[in-house]
């Protein structure tokens, strides 16, 4: 019977799709006129359903009622208080008991879903079901599906996919300049008027070794803000001109975008005797920790020396090389500062930094300097010395998904998902990386190390972020230690784990010291330590349901 029961599911599963397919092959195909319809399909239980509220709102922010039709798709249990909710136009209700038979019922909703004629549909669901979700979505035959690979950390990621489907900040086509910080929102082609701040010649190695391209790179600025340059034909205007850049494209070396110049471009001089002067200008390329972003360059800030070491390694030819590093501070957050060359401040030194380069360390910005002379040490504080101990910036989430990655913040948000794979893992001796069935992805079936961690996801009603605690936070904010904690696994399983975890988080608001990780993904908070707020849960709980006004 052990053996039977796969290939029974197999069949069963295609009896549905051939069932399906049957339904929607004689659905008459609907008009595509009118507002462009997007289905959300949910058919999961009432608790998270309640959860998702906060996000559901912002697919209605998405797609307007002016041009769009929501219609939710939910499970009976709860669509009686979804139809008093505003974020959708309409509400198909499934019977997911009924739904899951071959049966009139089935074929009716299938081919309900497929008469809207949607252009988005979207599973927001983190646990996918075949029989249900997955069969609705593929009903709908819309042109843009959108689904959670299968567990809550992609609701960052799915946020983010519907942003994409809202379409890319269209390219300006036509003439008129824009402004640089417009600029560099897009991605394509664009137009400015802008000052040469610095133009540099640069030769760049092609990597298949069939020689080398001559290039020039430099820096652009205008009152909104300066981009960096890259001109792949001779660039002959000198620093302190203005120009007006015409049929240029903005590119993203890493996190940073660029203005490209080549070819097409046509680069002439500007007449305009209000434009600020080189003086004024220049102030505009001063940074902060806080703006820093893998693949700047030309970084001119002010910083505090932390703490500062070296450490010899041996390069790949063979060489002894030293690398000096340390911790920096402004009073917008922290970095790590990494010098190529013999600089050694002491700790509680103030520096500026000039002509300084962004690169990613661990996921945070790493501030680095090749030369000496790129350091001017200040005699002057720019500031009252801060205490390294207590210099937490407070961030909220908000702000803290839409910025950099950074060190140092302090965040608070309420606890909406306690993701299943938290408690034991096993790491690859290599790499770190969590094992899958006892082997690491790159190296192989391996004996694993164990280690701890916590994931969660918080959420301040906005935006949302993944909270990951390693084993030292997490076991301060249990307050048991790692064989504690495999004891309890032991004796209740992962999900007994799982559940107390979730009894005791779920809907209590979280304060967090530490950093973050912001990337395509979305954003990753990194604790330090991290503790819940004094209100208990249920107070929580009856918080979020009287903001909705929710009566179970
Ligand atoms: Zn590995």
């Amino acid at each position: 019977m052990t053996l039977l029961k796969p290939y029974l599911i197999l069949i069963r599963s295609l009896l549905f799709i051939l069932f399906d397919s049957i339904a929607l092959w004689v659905a008459k195909d609907p008009k595509r006129n009118q507002p462009k319809v997007v289905l959300l399909i949910r058919q999961d239980a009432i608790g998270d359903f309640i959860l998702w509220l906060d996000t559901a709102k912002e697919y209605r922010k998405h797609f307007p009622p002016e041009n769009h039709k929501i219609v939710l798709i939910g499970n009976a249990l709860w669509c009686d208080l979804a139809k008093e909710l505003p974020f959708w136009d309409e509400v198909l209700t499934v019977n997911v008991k009924a739904f899951k038979t071959l049966s009139r019922y089935r074929w009716n909703i299938i081919r309900k879903v497929k008469s809207f004629g949607a252009e988005i549909a979207i599973q927001p669901t983190y646990s996918r079901e075949f029989y249900h979700g997955d069969s609705l979505i593929r009903a709908s035959n819309a042109s843009k599906k959108v689904s959670s690979a299968g567990n809550m950390s992609n609701r960052d990621r799915l946020k983010v996919t519907i942003l994409r489907e809202g379409g890319p900040a269209a390219p300006q086509i036509g003439d008129e300049p824009q402004s640089i910080s417009k600029a560099s929102e897009v991605e394509g082609y664009v137009n400015v008027v802008a000052r040469i701040l610095t133009t540099k010649p640069e030769v760049i190695v092609r990597r298949d070794g069939s020689g080398q391209i001559d290039v020039t790179r430099g820096r652009l600025a205008d009152p909104s803000g300066s981009i960096g340059f890259l001109s792949w034909v001779p660039f002959e205007h000198q620093e302190g001109s203005l120009v007006k850049i015409t049929g240029a494209s903005v590119r993203k070396f890493r996190d940073t975008p660029e203005i490209s110049i080549n070819d097409g471009t046509v680069i002439e001089p500007y007449h305009d005797t209000a434009f600020p002067d080189m003086s004024e200008l220049a102030v505009s390329t001063k940074s902060t920790i806080a703006d820093l972003r893998n693949g700047m360059r030309d970084v001119g800030i002010t910083l505090q020396v932390e703490s500062w070491n070296q450490r010899t390694f041996t390069s790949e030819d063979g060489s002894q090389k030293v690398v000096r590093s340390g911790d920096v501070i402004d009073p917008s957050g922290r970095c790590r500062l990494t010098a190529w060359c013999e600089f050694d401040p002491a700790p509680g030194d103030f520096i500026r930094i000039e002509g300084g380069r962004v690169q990613f360390w661990q996921g945070s910005p790493d501030l680095v300097i090749d030369q000496r002379e790129q350091v001017i040490d200040l005699s002057d504080p720019p500031w009252e010395k801060i205490d390294p101990e207590g210099h937490w910036i407070d961030l909220d989430l908000t702000s803290l998904v839409n910025g950099g990655s950074r060190r140092g913040i302090r965040t608070s948000g309420t606890v909406v998902a306690v993701r299943p794979d938290s408690g034991i893992v096993e790491r690859c001796p290599e790499c770190r990386r969590v094992l899958r069935d006892g082997a690491c992805t790159e190296h192989g079936p391996q004996r694993g190390q164990e280690d701890l961690r916590l994931r969660f996801v918080i959420d301040n009603g906005v935006s949302n972020a993944s909270l990951l605690m390693s084993r030292e936070p997490a076991e301060a904010f249990l307050g048991l230690g790692m064989d504690g904690v495999r004891d309890q696994i032991a004796s209740e399983g992962r999900e007994g784990f799982v559940a107390s975890l979730r009894a005791r988080a779920l809907s209590g608001a979280m304060v967090i010291h530490g950093r973050t990780i912001v990337d395509d993904q979305g954003a990753m908070v990194l604790a330090d330590t991290a503790e819940l707020e004094a209100t208990s849960p249920s107070e929580a709980a009856q918080k979020v349901m009287e903001k909705w006004g929710v009566v179970l």
